[in-house]
């Protein structure tokens, strides 16, 4: 990566503003109910800490809209940092003013602070210059770890950069590092598996993985448009009509790498207790509906991965979130854990679903940016990347 990361600045006595992605699910409780962001931040802020410098956390959680939403305080987060870190981080209920402008000057080397809900303030999406100087005059340094919110350009990810000596986060760096090399430096053959609801979500993905990978997989909703425009009935089954000729665009030119299921499941319903059925795509009833790809796909999925020297995963092969629907999705992670490939997970749901399996030790790297790493697997800078002191 060219790109400074925490390793190449001195951070000693000083103080460092940290983006974190902590963008983490509650339930109706406000209870955390994963708390992998938080885990995936830590060595970055023990490094900080075991370098003596004093720690300014922030990030955003949710969608509040420039007001302060009580729901999306952050104090949760600091609790579980709290536990975590084994040492007390004391969470502010603003983000920037003279309250913590005190108590930012009152740091010493080794403390732990965590600002307000950076979206409380209006001023994070306009990525507005006045709100980027007040953080920035917080700090000495600026480090952002958050590569889940890289692809936005607001005053936490590229403001506060562009006004600060500024640098890499070691799960940015990690996040980067991984994904660079599965995409344009990857050991071959390169194995694509894209799934997921929608063609028109993952377009770019396909245009950016076309010329670059051996085989591209393809499994979820996404193949039903595939299959209309080889003008099979799909009887429920979700069809994108508007991206049928795309569809049939990409079949054309890339005909030899594309490969669809050769089996589905499909269901008289759309929900876990309905009628279900194995057939062959140009077989499905009206009536009926594809929620999963069989198991005859699953195996010859499961040889083309096993003979993989890299694989990137997008989206999910069915509706995993049903258990009568989630054994193509389960199936393809365990091949995947089982390869020797490297293996790269990129989307938020697709991560879910790996994390569901039971594999996420087993695969090189699940991506912690659900849009982050589809707009990097798009080929696009990230702003939030561009915005760090190249090194
Ligand atoms: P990611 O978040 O990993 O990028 P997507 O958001 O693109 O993945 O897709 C995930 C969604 O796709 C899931 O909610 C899943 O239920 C849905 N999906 C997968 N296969 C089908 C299908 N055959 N019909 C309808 N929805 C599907
Ligand atoms: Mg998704």
């Amino acid at each position: 990566m060219n790109k400074k990361t925490v390793h190449d600045i001195d951070v000693e006595n000083k103080r460092v503003l940290v983006r974190c992605d902590f963008n983490v699910p509650l339930n109706d409780e406000g209870v955390i109910t994963n708390d992998l962001r938080i885990q995936a931040a830590l060595p970055t802020i023990r490094y900080l800490l075991e370098h003596n410098a004093a720690v300014i956390l922030c990030s955003h959680l949710g969608r509040p809209k420039g007001k302060p939403v009580d729901s999306l305080r952050l104090d949760p987060v600091a609790d579980r940092l709290t536990t975590l870190l084994d040492r007390t981080v004391r969470k502010l209920d603003q983000v920037v003013g003279p309250m913590v402008t005190e108590a930012v000057e009152a740091m010493h080397p080794g403390d732990v602070l965590l600002l307000e809900n950076t979206r409380f303030e209006a001023g994070e999406e306009a990525n507005d210059r006045e709100l980027s100087e007040d953080l920035a005059a917080l700090a000495d340094v600026y480090v952002n770890d958050a590569f889940g919110a890289a692809h936005r350009a607001h005053a936490t990810t590229v403001g506060v950069a562009e006004l600060l000596p500024a640098a890499a986060g070691l799960l940015m760096a990690e996040e980067i590092e991984m994904l660079s090399t599965a995409l344009n430096d990857p050991k071959h053959p390169l194995v694509v598996i894209l799934g997921g609801a929608k063609i028109s979500d993952k377009i770019g993905v396909i245009e950016n993985l076309l010329t670059k990978a051996e085989h591209i997989l393809i499994g979820g909703g996404m193949a039903n448009t595939f299959f209309r425009a080889k003008g099979y009935e799909m009887g429920d089954s979700l069809v994108e009509e508007g991206s049928v000729d795309t569809a049939r665009d990409l079949m054309e030119r890339a005909s030899d790498k594309l490969v669809l299921p050769v089996d589905v499941v499909v269901a008289d319903a759309f929900n876990a207790d309905a009628e279900t059925q194995i057939v062959e795509p140009d077989n499905v009833e009206s009536g009926w509906r594809i929620l999963d790809i069989g198991p005859r796909t699953v195996e010859l999925f499961t040889e083309n991965i096993s003979e993989a020297g890299t694989v990137i995963w997008n989206g999910p092969m069915g509706v995993f979130e049903m258990e009568p629907f989630a054994e193509g999705t389960f199936a393809i992670a365990k091949a995947l854990a089982k390869a020797d490939a490297m293996s790269v997970i990129g989307g938020g749901d697709s991560a879910s679903a790996v994390e569901e399996a039971g594999v996420s030790e087993a695969i090189s790297h699940v991506s912690t940016g659900g849009g982050a790493s589809l707009e990097f697997l798009e080929g696009r800078e990230l702003p939030g990347v561009a915005a760090l002191d190249d090194k």
